[in-house]
């Protein structure tokens, strides 16, 4: 009977104090106090009912992280006391935040078509005959510096002209910060009233781990529906091509193929899926040389429609 009463005792306010301390979590402290108290000596006569209650509630819920709390507390604090002036600041934040970490936000083509560029993109692409020697000489110093402090003499033959090499060379593997995506696409967009799926797959492309300055390599495949306007057919692994020309990770580079390619063109749906292998892997770290890392980004109807996106994966041989 006593344990009845308990276990019915502690069913209630196993739901009520969760609301209780997510509201309490957020007001300031007194209010939040007050308000524990009170409802929960509507709820349960004698003090360990009340206890076991609490504690139980407790337990039950899972472990709570701090990045987790500002996340239910907006909605309760909303639902229940709209005279608490305190989260006003805080009510918005927490949607916005959900809406970013589900869709990633696209590149920033800003007002001359540079996609997502970085710090010093301008200065490079702005740069006049004596800048950039200026910038050259600079590099060229750094990787002497590397080749002494590797116990290389960089004045042996051999190496005599490798510093200036390097230097022209990672230069030209980091050139599409400076390609301009307006150019590239070239009014090369026809209204065809096209609406069947267009794949350009196999596309070979070659970028630069950033975490490891080291290259990667593998295949792209890139599938659109078009809505009406379809895009010249060779500008798809150009695209590929000045966003792979740059400091790169794989996800973020499948990322920003597709969210150009929806940008410029406002298909129905974007899908692309990379394929490729990484030497910061393969020569180094684990050596598992026969790994390759997938990745893919689908947007608009790839990501609504399982059929499309199927059929799509289904063409370029991923899900064989
Ligand atoms: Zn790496």
């Amino acid at each position: 009977m006593a344990q009845y009463d308990s276990h019915s005792g502690s069913e209630s306010p196993a739901d009520r104090p969760n609301g209780e301390k997510n509201s309490k979590r957020s007001k300031s402290k007194d209010n939040g106090k007050k308000r524990s108290l009170d409802s929960d000596a509507a709820t349960t006569g004698p003090n360990g009912t009340r206890a076991l209650g609490e504690r139980r509630s407790s337990v039950s819920k899972p472990a709570r992280d701090f990045r987790d709390k500002p996340e239910p507390s907006p909605k309760k604090k909303k639902r229940k006391t709209s005279s608490v002036p305190a989260p006003v600041e805080e009510v918005p934040t927490p949607d916005e935040a959900g809406e970013l970490a589900i869709r990633s936000p696209s590149p920033v083509i800003d007002f001359d078509g540079l996609s997502r560029p970085s710090a010093g993109t301008r200065q490079r692409l702005e740069e006049d005959d004596a800048q950039k020697e200026v910038r050259l000489a600079r590099m060229k110093g750094a990787v002497k510096t590397l080749l002494e402090c590797i116990g290389e003499d960089p004045d042996r033959e051999g190496l005599l002209a490798t510093p200036e090499r390097y230097a022209k060379a990672m230069l030209f593997l980091t050139k599409g910060y400076q390609e301009n995506v307006r150019d590239i696409v070239n009014g090369a967009i026809f209204q065809e009233g096209h609406n069947e799926m267009v794949i350009v797959k196999d596309i070979e492309v070659f970028s630069m781990c950033e975490h490891h300055l080291v290259p990667f390599n593998g295949k792209m495949h890139i599938g659109y529906i078009p809505a009406n306007a379809v895009i010249g057919i060779s500008k798809l692994p150009r695209i590929a091509e000045m966003f792979a020309r740059r400091l790169q990770i794989q996800e973020r580079l499948t990322k920003e193929v597709a969210n150009a390619i929806m940008e410029v063109l406002q298909p129905q749906g974007v899908a692309v899926v990379m394929e490729s292998s990484h030497l910061c892997m393969v020569m180094r770290g684990v050596q598992k040389t026969s790994s390759s890392t997938i990745t893919s980004c689908v947007l608009g109807c790839f990501e609504r429609k399982e059929k499309t996106r199927n059929e799509f994966l289904s063409l370029i041989g991923v899900n064989r």
